[in-house]
């Protein structure tokens, strides 16, 4: 059932970024569907992504983008273009978040961590993961931390196994 509404969700999502697509020529598709792709992956309940202002140049619109979880909503805003609002949030998102590689999310090559890129429509680590996913009810902000976190024990949990299966 949850699957159910998941995918049903994730098709909604899909359909409104191909929308902002058609209508906004300034839109950068991949970095719109990245940033929902990520916040689907950390357990939002609703993703949004729009403007406050009409009848002014497309900079000074008032671009955002906002996450809506249970206890909390994650804002980008003020942004000039609906790709810099998508990446901001984005970003926010993963700023202190840990990977499941047990190191921290970093976004610059200067940072000890791992180094999370935008690769085409999907946030990817620079370590070997497939995919986030997150389970357990749906939370606040700190649900993708919790997720990730856990990925990261289940996997070192799956390797403390494997190891203890060659010894016993
Ligand atoms: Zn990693």
């Amino acid at each position: 059932m949850a699957d159910e509404t998941k995918r049903e969700e994730g098709r909604k999502l899909r359909e409104r970024a191909r929308a902002l697509a058609v209508t906004s020529p300034h839109l950068n598709d991949d970095v719109v569907v990245a940033c929902m792709d990520l916040v689907g992956r950390a357990g939002a309940s609703g993703f949004e992504i729009g403007y406050l202002h009409d009848d002014v140049p497309v900079a000074e619109a008032g671009w955002y983008a906002h996450a809506q979880y249970q206890g909390a909503r994650l804002i980008a805003q003020d942004h000039q273009s609906p790709t810099g609002a998508a990446l901001a949030l984005a970003e926010r998102l993963l700023a202190g978040a840990t990977c499941r590689c047990l190191q921290p999310v970093t976004l610059s090559d200067g940072q000890a961590g791992c180094r999370w890129r935008l690769v085409g429509q999907r946030w990817e680590p620079a370590c070997d993961v497939a995919s986030i996913k997150v389970s357990g009810a749906r939370g606040d902000h700190a649900a993708m931390r919790r997720a990730l976190a856990e990925s990261g024990n289940r996997a070192q949990r799956r390797a403390a196994k494997r190891k203890g299966g060659r010894h016993g």
